[in-house]
């Protein structure tokens, strides 16, 4: 039996915790310091750009002068044309990508191509880029026409030339009638307009926004929207576009990607990524009201929620649900090895620095490996998938649902593959015109099923409801990771 520990103890070990944990995250430090080193001493002529990619992001991080690291191994490549949103709440790195990409934010560890061309050193100037910012940025003293041309001017592009392109972009902005104003007589929506236009007159291979709806309200936001999509079918610039909104992100974009804390989560078309979440930060962050998560148990052939429903599952689940186990098992085994290898290079480098051969304490190094909080956790992850892979009386798994897919029994009559029903008790009917979002207590949470507004939905009221199990999402308790196979 484990000895409760006293307070002093417990401090101490806290306390030993703490440095073993300082001292191990300075070995990383130095390790990323000389890996990022030799990555900066390789020829900038080495680099070769993938074939058929517009713009190409490889293993790029970021790490402030404050060692704020806010962006983690970022890798994407881009079609030309694309119109790629980057979506994540705020904080989460889709800033610092975008002005890693425009050239007004140093790329700490990656590569950057942009047109073939490796980029990473690049001048803004040289990128091609154009940039709208969510503070229009626009000259206060300059007409709308000057505000549109002073970039032209600067590079000194002929005086017609100019015009002419100005006009044009005034034409398909709809600003032609306040090329004379000053940005104190437009309105928001008329100055976000003069900053595309801005973008629009450099023809730049790429367009870079960044929030540029943000300071407008909800209804010119919707407005502006659809005009700039119609300005991308249009133009065809290549555009990568940052939101915190995931409506803005699922109506305007080719490929979305999701991201949080620095991480990519998932990259996909709205569709992908609305039904095929890949974990449950994704499937809350995407959609309104949010996918509700309920927490059941996986059985050798159904799941259970609570005693209310227990739905069967079929043999391409349990397949993808044991190669998940098992490939989760491989991940976590590899980055202990990772780990290892870590401390490994640096004692490499320690000893280099003295100029004497490296003498490496294995045993030292596997029991420092061990004593990592990181692999003491990835050995608990380990463990629990082992036991969702064998585990004979189940294991606890996290249900995912999307409020339109619990359905009241009438307007579920065509579902192909329907639970069976559930006799629910309404807490609380808002409702939105067409439809109620109906909150329902199930097993002591709150969820939200997207009710027909016909059916008079009222508080206390019971409803007969059902899922619809064409869509149901299964997710692993532990990492929230989505285990159901993806179809395109
Ligand atoms: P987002 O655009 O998703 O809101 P940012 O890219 O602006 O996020 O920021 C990501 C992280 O980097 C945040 O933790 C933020 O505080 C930090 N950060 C941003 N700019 C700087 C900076 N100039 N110096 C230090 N940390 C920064």
């Amino acid at each position: 039996m484990k000895q409760k520990l006293s307070k002093e103890e417990r401090r101490e070990l806290e306390r030993k915790q703490e440095l073993e944990e300082k001292i191990l995250s300075k070995k990383r430090e130095v390790v990323y310091k000389e890996m990022i080193k030799a990555q900066k001493a390789s020829l900038r002529e080495d680099k070769t750009a993938p074939n058929d990619v517009f713009i190409s992001l490889q293993h790029i991080n970021k790490i402030y002068p404050n060692r704020v690291q806010a962006v983690f191994d970022f890798n994407l490549d881009i079609k030309e044309r694309e119109f790629i949103v980057f979506v994540g709440p705020s904080g989460c790195g889709k800033s610092t990508t975008l002005r890693m990409i425009a050239g007004l934010e140093e790329i700490t560890g990656g590569d950057l191509y942009i047109d073939g061309e490796f980029a990473n050193e690049l001048e803004p100037k040289d990128r091609d880029t154009a940039m709208v910012f969510q503070s229009y940025a626009l000259y206060p003293h300059m007409t709308v026409y000057d505000n549109m041309a002073f970039g032209l001017q600067m590079r000194h592009v002929p005086k017609p030339e100019i015009e002419e392109r100005v006009k044009k972009a005034a034409e398909i902005l709809q600003i032609t009638e306040y090329l004379d104003r000053k940005p104190k007589a437009l309105s928001g929506g008329q100055c976000q307009r003069v900053a595309l236009g801005r973008a629009i007159v450099r023809n730049a291979k790429v367009f870079l926004m960044d929030e540029p709806l943000s300071n407008l309200d909800a209804k010119l936001r919707v407005q502006m929207r659809s005009e700039i999509v119609k300005l991308h079918n249009e133009l065809g610039a290549t555009t990568i576009y940052v939101t915190h909104d995931q409506i803005e992100a699922m109506t305007m974009a080719s490929r979305i990607v999701v991201m949080n804390k620095g991480y990519i989560q998932q990259i996909g078309s709205p569709k992908v990524i609305y039904n095929h979440p890949a974990n449950t930060f994704v499937a809350t962050f995407i959609g309104s009201p949010a996918m509700n998560i309920i927490e059941g148990t996986f059985k050798k052939d159904h799941i259970e929620l609570g005693d209310v429903v227990s739905i069967k599952v079929n043999k391409e689940t349990i397949e993808a649900h044991n190669n998940f186990y098992k490939e989760e098992i491989e991940k976590a085994n590899n980055r202990i090895e990772e780990i290892k290898h870590t401390l490994i290079l640096y004692e490499e480098t320690k000893e280099n620095k003295k100029g004497e051969q490296p003498a490496i304490d294995i045993d030292a190094i596997n029991a420092e490996v061990e004593s990592d909080p990181e692999v003491i956790e990835l050995r608990n992850s380990i463990a629990h998938y082992e036991d969702c892979l064998n585990n004979k009386e189940g294991h606890p798994i996290l249900f995912g649902i999307r409020p339109e897919d619990i359905m009241e029994k009438t307007s579920a009559v065509l579902l192909k593959n329907p639970s069976d029903h559930m006799k629910l008790k309404v807490s609380i009917a808002e409702l939105l015109g067409n439809e109620y979002y109906a909150h329902i207590d199930f097993l002591g949470k709150d969820v939200i099923a997207k009710v027909n507004a016909e059916l008079n939905v009222e508080k206390d009221q019971i409803l007969d409801l059902t899922f619809n199990l064409d869509k149901y999402c299964l997710f692993d308790k532990v990492n929230g990771r989505n285990i159901k196979p993806y179809k395109e």
